[in-house]
């Protein structure tokens, strides 16, 4: 089948994957308006539970993406640099840009053709394919030129957020709330690669406003950012610079869909729906549409049953997440209000903001805030973590890997 993805994110690229490895055969070309290696934003958290599924779907690039990934354990939660509380447990995280090569080169190692500094915006460039696959993330060109057919319905959050990197290595995921003279202002931070993390500063946007962020330019922002976080950052720098492309503060996306495919057009990842990025689960999700769309055209004859299969389970699928994502979205929104407590307190109510937890779980929270008790939770989640290591087949080095660093900082 003749196939063009429109849009080289993760999205467009694994599909490519997944369908050449299904069917060698499928002619496949991925279309991508930047250069190679020209990608916005910084790292993206991940869980084993896309490791397992990248470990099913190819071996070769769920080896590379683990390889270049590094590992986070525990939430710290820092309030006004004064109180620390801590959630448990680890994920990974990968840096975007690293995760675009190896998708690339996999893709074009599978004989994919892959054509960057090429922008699709006339839909006569895709005319004599079969299926055109759009890829093209959350501000789509073909889902807004086919907003009815689709259902499209794009909401724009209420918070200003601006994706930053900094120099300041952090081991665990942190989140750090400051309180300034014109309301609360926040980061989330965990590691993305050697030396260097992602931090992304969220506030509301009447302090946004009150701060001059709306004024200021993406270097002054950091800089004003680096004295209101400079407790949290230990002194280190933000970086607003992205292979080139300064950092803007932006507001998030939310994106849905009614149905996400029209005639031979199928969105998929953010181009069909967005989560929120306090969920850490869009680039999940857009690989996990990628795998979904090429099995069900590996499975069906008949191009429009694949599309109506892929559509169906993929919106089922989706529905009880983009209902989490949106929960959270709404409770970083109004964090004001949970503010007044104390950091224990406060970051229990932000690990149970998408629903309600039983009893016991408060219990169990101010039990592992005690050192000892942390120490066992995480040499539990230690055993657990090379358990599925090993049983999704990762090589014995990454493991040693793992095993060393968990060893020099428990
Ligand atoms: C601040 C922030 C933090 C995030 N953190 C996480 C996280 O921790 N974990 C996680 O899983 N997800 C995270 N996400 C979400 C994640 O980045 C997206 O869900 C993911 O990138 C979606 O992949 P995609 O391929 O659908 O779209 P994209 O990654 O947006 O890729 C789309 C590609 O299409 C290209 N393109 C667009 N239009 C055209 C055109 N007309 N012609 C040619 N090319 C085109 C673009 O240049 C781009 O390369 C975060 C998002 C944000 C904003």
């Amino acid at each position: 089948m003749k196939i063009v993805c429109i849009g080289g994110g993760p999205a467009g690229f694994y599909f490519a994957i997944s369908a050449k490895l299904r069917d060698a055969g499928h002619e496949i070309t991925v279309i991508e308006r930047d250069p190679a290696g020209a990608t916005y934003g910084w790292g993206v958290v991940y869980w084993d539970d896309l490791l397992d599924m990248l470990f099913r779907n190819d071996l070769d690039s769920a080896r590379a993406v683990r390889a270049a990934s590094v590992l986070w354990q525990e939430q710290r939660v820092i309030l006004r640099s004064e109180q620390t509380a801590y959630l448990p447990g680890y994920g990974f995280s990968v840096g975007r840009a690293a995760l675009l090569d190896i998708l690339a080169q996999r893709a074009i190692e599978l004989g994919v053709d892959v054509q960057y500094c090429t922008e699709v915006d006339d839909p006569s460039a895709t005319a004599d394919a079969e299926l055109v696959v759009v890829a093209e993330g959350a501000n789509s060109r073909v889902r807004q030129r086919h907003g009815d057919q689709f259902g499209a319905r794009v909401d724009i959050g209420g918070n200003p957020y601006i994706w930053l990197g900094t120099d300041k290595v952090f081991d665990s995921f942190t989140f750090a709330f400051e309180q300034t003279s014109a309301g609360w202002v926040w980061f989330h931070a965990y590691p993305s690669s050697a030396g260097i993390s992602t931090c992304i500063v969220e506030c509301a946007q009447a302090t946004w406003q009150a701060l001059g962020f709306d004024s200021l330019g993406s270097e002054d922002s950091a800089r004003l950012l680096e004295k209101i976080f400079e407790h949290a950052l230990d002194g280190h720098a933000l970086i607003s610079q992205s292979r080139g492309e300064p950092a803007r503060w932006l507001r998030f996306t939310q994106v849905t869909n009614k149905t996400w495919y029209h005639d031979n057009q199928v969105l998929i990842g953010d181009a069909a729906h967005t989560t929120h990025f306090t969920l850490g689960s869009g680039t999940r999700l857009a690989m996990i549409d990628a795998v979904m769309l090429a099995q069900s055209v590996y499975e069906h004859e008949d191009l429009s049953a694949a599309l109506q299969d892929y559509d169906q389970r993929g919106r089922a699928a989706l529905r009880p997440i983009q209902a989490a994502a949106r929960t959270s979205m709404a409770w970083f929104e109004r964090a004001d209000r949970y503010l007044d407590r104390d950091a224990v307190a406060f970051a229990y109510s932000m690990s149970g903001r998408q629903g309600a937890q039983p009893p016991w779980r408060y219990q169990m929270h101010l039990a592992t805030q005690v050192p000892a008790l942390r120490i066992a939770q995480r040499e539990f989640h230690s055993i657990r973590r090379r358990y599925l290591a090993r049983r999704r087949g990762e090589p014995a080095t990454a493991l040693a890997l793992i095993t060393q660093r968990f060893a020099h900082n428990p």
